[in-house]
């Protein structure tokens, strides 16, 4: 920190606030998780956000264009929880590490990992409780790090001290231990990926062909894990008026969590992993019924 009187750098006791020449990384901006990601990567990368799909708020995954030859990296996330898009392919990135944020989409369906360089994702979506991060990383990536990177950041020292370099959360890995047991002794991913396109078919259907909702995302790239979804109503006082009566009239029929995240609006269906069909099926029961009362 700089002493009173003195001018503070850009620097602290002589480290560059950006260590290291700037090498470049590919990003495709599909929301809030993804512009996270970018302004991370920019305190030490040179970000190229090489598409958007902010012009239709985010409701479809732009076409991914090829990286440059020296990406450091290709950046995707994979599923967009606030806003419900899934990528419909993984994107061919040739000689360039592709990395994602699998957060709210991991162990949800079969995914082929070896495509990735590199895989991130919390765990409190489909694993376990939060504080729990799960990194799955190509091996040749290991031990790449500059010098200057924190040990705790640094994916070669877990490695090598077995994901124990520091103390580990040990009752959230226990408790996603029995998550995945339970999932294992279900059938796996093959086996939940049948349930959960049975979940979120039943709630695009019924959205299909409702008079009263609908699904603002394009067909092609709908998330199978977050379905937000909006009053067809244009008048906005009415719109926001019927919103706020739905969430509050579904918790009270024990159908609660169905506020679209506060950065977006609207209402949003979160059907993870430990989501049965009967718990959708009650929410569409409940919506037809909504319906009849507009
Ligand atoms: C939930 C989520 C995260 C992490 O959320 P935190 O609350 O910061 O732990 C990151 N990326 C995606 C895509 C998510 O859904």
């Amino acid at each position: 920190m700089p002493r009173p009187g003195e001018k503070a750098p850009g620097s602290w006791r002589g480290f560059p606030s950006v260590p290291g020449k700037k090498k470049r990384i590919t990003l495709i901006d599909t929301g809030i998780w993804a512009k996270k990601a970018a302004d991370e990567a920019a305190k030490y990368a040179e970000v190229n956000i090489a598409a958007s799909s902010k012009d239709k708020a985010y409701t479809y995954i732009p076409d991914a264009p090829a990286p440059g030859p020296d990406d450091a990296y290709y950046h995707i996330t994979w599923n967009n929880t606030i806003v419900g898009t899934k990528w419909p392919a993984i994107p061919d990135t040739g000689t360039v590490p592709l990395v994602t944020d699998l957060s709210s989409a991991i162990l949800s369906e079969p995914l082929d990992v070896s495509r990735f360089a590199l895989i991130y994702a919390g765990a409190q979506k489909n694993l376990g409780p939060a504080g729990t991060t799960v990194v799955i990383i190509r091996e040749d990536l290991l031990g790449k790090a500059p010098g200057w990177v924190p040990a705790m950041l640094r994916y070669d020292i877990h490695d090598k001290e077995g994901s124990m370099y520091n103390t580990p959360p040990c009752y959230g890995i226990y408790v996603i231990g029995l998550v995945l047991q339970w999932l294992k002794d279900l059938g796996g991913a093959e086996f939940i990926a049948k349930i959960n396109r049975e979940k979120a078919a039943l709630i695009y259907d019924y959205l299909e062909s409702s008079k009263a909702f609908y699904s603002p995302v394009d067909k092609n790239c709908r998330s199978l894990m977050n379905i937000p979804f909006v009053p067809r109503e244009n008048n906005a006082d009415r719109k926001a008026e019927i919103e706020k009566r739905f969430v509050a009239e579904a918790a009270a029929a024990g159908l609660v969590n169905l506020a679209g995240h506060r950065l977006v609006g609207g209402m949003r269906a979160s059907i993870y992993n430990a989501m049965p069909v009967e718990g959708v099926k009650a929410l569409i029961a409940f919506m037809e019924n909504f319906e009849k009362t507009l």
